[in-house]
């Protein structure tokens, strides 16, 4: 067993040594199998959250009602939840009741999709009661049991489905797509923070124009936030062909695309982060400046660090594709200055060079104008010069 596993596998066999069951479960067996990179290892056991509790040292009560601790290892971090089936999920947020229950198969049966009801015991064993595997070899989404019921049961499966589909390339089984397209309007329903985890994972998918191709298909698109206000609006982002790494990329790029929608109507609708706000509208301006300016040291000045890689990939979507982040780092390497800080005068210095005028306004406007000079290379950080070009530009009257 590799890696990933091998850290865990001392919980499971310490779980067993104690007499209870315990497996590795769900995405990390999927993943192990697909030979992809393994996110979280989860793990599912027999043993109730409290008996968990009394046998490891280091236990976090994170969802004790619904059967999950985080149990610290090794220096890391897993979940271990206690065999169960849920009931409805009324608030579309939580099942209402959650059983607990002796076996295995009974709790990989509540589970989404025949690929994520996988086990995998300590000696590498798979527990397969649902031909994951076979789905898995089909390269197939299917639901475990009846899609209808499990899809009304919470309909978040069926977003799920679609990022499973983005992340993995996979096609959805007939019976599956014809069960989302049915319970597709009980997404109105969802929680959004719900949706808004999927669709993250959605567009960052290798195979985001699958993904993107089924919402639109099913028409599960238009039931989206913002998407079901705004006919016509999701056929715009189908051409989104490669993965974006974070919302705010894929807010600047549809607002791009239709400017009638604001940032503000993305955020608000999507529950969207105020990070994520502020990328979106980080990018925005560059991507604007850039349409009226072409490349400048103004842009790159005032893109962070962080946003570069996401411009790029959103100027290849949307415009000529001709920057690279290479050209974008090595702006950046070669400002004057990196932050209004490093300007080689202040406020102070304003205020002495005109003693007669009150601080106002006119301090932060006037450095504001110095700021951008110097970014653009028309002037260089030095004092003196910044103070003769002052002298020649006396800040006007307020
Ligand atoms: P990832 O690698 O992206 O984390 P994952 O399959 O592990 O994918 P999680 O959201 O972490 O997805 O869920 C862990 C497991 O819990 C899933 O594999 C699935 O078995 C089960 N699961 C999660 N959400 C649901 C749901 N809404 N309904 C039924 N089963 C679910
Ligand atoms: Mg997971």
């Amino acid at each position: 067993m590799e890696h990933p596993f091998h850290n865990a596998l001392g919980i499971i066999q310490t779980l067993k040594q104690y007499g209870h069951e315990a497996f590795f479960v769900g995405g990390c067996v999927r993943d192990w199998l697909l030979q992809r990179p393994i996110g979280d290892v989860d793990i599912a056991t027999s043993a109730k959250p409290n008996e968990v509790q009394d046998i490891f040292d280091k236990v976090i009560p994170v969802g004790i009602e619904h059967g999950t601790v985080i149990v610290r290892y090794d220096g890391e971090s897993y979940e271990v939840t206690t065999f169960r089936v849920e009931g409805a999920y009324s608030d579309q947020r939580h099942p209402d009741t959650v059983h607990f229950v002796t076996s295995l198969e009974a709790d990989l049966e509540r589970r989404d999709f025949t690929i994520n009801a996988l086990a995998m015991g300590e000696n590498g064993e798979i527990i397969d009661p649902f031909k994951g595997r076979q789905d898995l070899q089909y390269q197939q989404i299917r639901t475990v049991g009846n899609g209808h019921d499990r899809f009304k049961e919470d309909a978040l499966r069926i977003i799920r489905g679609l990022r499973f589909s983005s992340q993995l390339g996979f096609s959805i089984a007939f019976n599956t797509l014809n069960h989302m397209i049915d319970l597709k309007n009980h997404i109105n329903y969802l929680a959004v923070e719900r949706i808004y985890a999927e669709m993250e994972k959605l567009l960052s998918g290798d195979s985001i124009q699958t993904g993107l191709n089924y919402c639109l298909q099913t028409g599960i698109g238009y039931e989206l936030p913002v998407f079901k206000d705004h006919p016509g609006l999701f056929e715009e982002i189908v051409v989104l062909n490669r993965p974006l790494t974070s919302f705010a990329e894929f807010i600047a790029f549809c607002h791009y695309k239709r400017p009638d929608v604001s940032i503000h109507e993305w955020v608000k609708e999507w529950k969207a982060p105020n990070r994520i706000k502020y990328q979106a509208m980080a990018l925005t301006h560059a991507l604007t400046d850039y349409g009226q300016n072409g490349l400048n040291t103004w842009l790159v000045y005032q893109l962070p660090y962080e946003l570069l890689e996401s411009f790029v990939r959103l100027e290849h979507l949307l415009q000529d594709g001709s920057v690279t982040v290479e050209d974008l780092r090595n702006m950046k390497a070669n400002l004057q200055i990196n932050s209004k800080r490093e300007l080689a005068v202040d406020g102070n210095d304003l205020l002495q060079m005109f003693p007669e005028r009150m601080p106002g306004p006119w301090l932060k406007e006037h450095l504001q104008l110095l700021e951008k000079h110097v970014v653009m290379n028309h002037l260089k950080n030095d004092k003196h010069i910044l103070e003769e070009w002052i002298q020649c530009h006396p800040p006007g009257k307020h």
